[in-house]
């Protein structure tokens, strides 16, 4: 048996640059990315409010 997640997808943007960065594995919080623009590192926090699009 499997769970399928088909139609979630979470964005931040680069507070850097503003570019939108959607390739999360998981979900976003706590983690340190690297933008896909500009390729500055940044950390999405903890609190970040989640917004259904
Ligand atoms: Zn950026």
């Amino acid at each position: 048996m499997e769970i399928r997640v088909s139609s979630y997808t979470a964005v931040v943007d680069c507070p850097h640059c503003g570019c939108g960065n959607s390739n999360w594995v998981m979900d976003p919080r706590g983690a340190e990315a690297e933008c896909d623009n500009c390729e500055k590192k940044f950390t999405v926090p903890e609190n970040a409010s989640i917004t259904l699009t």
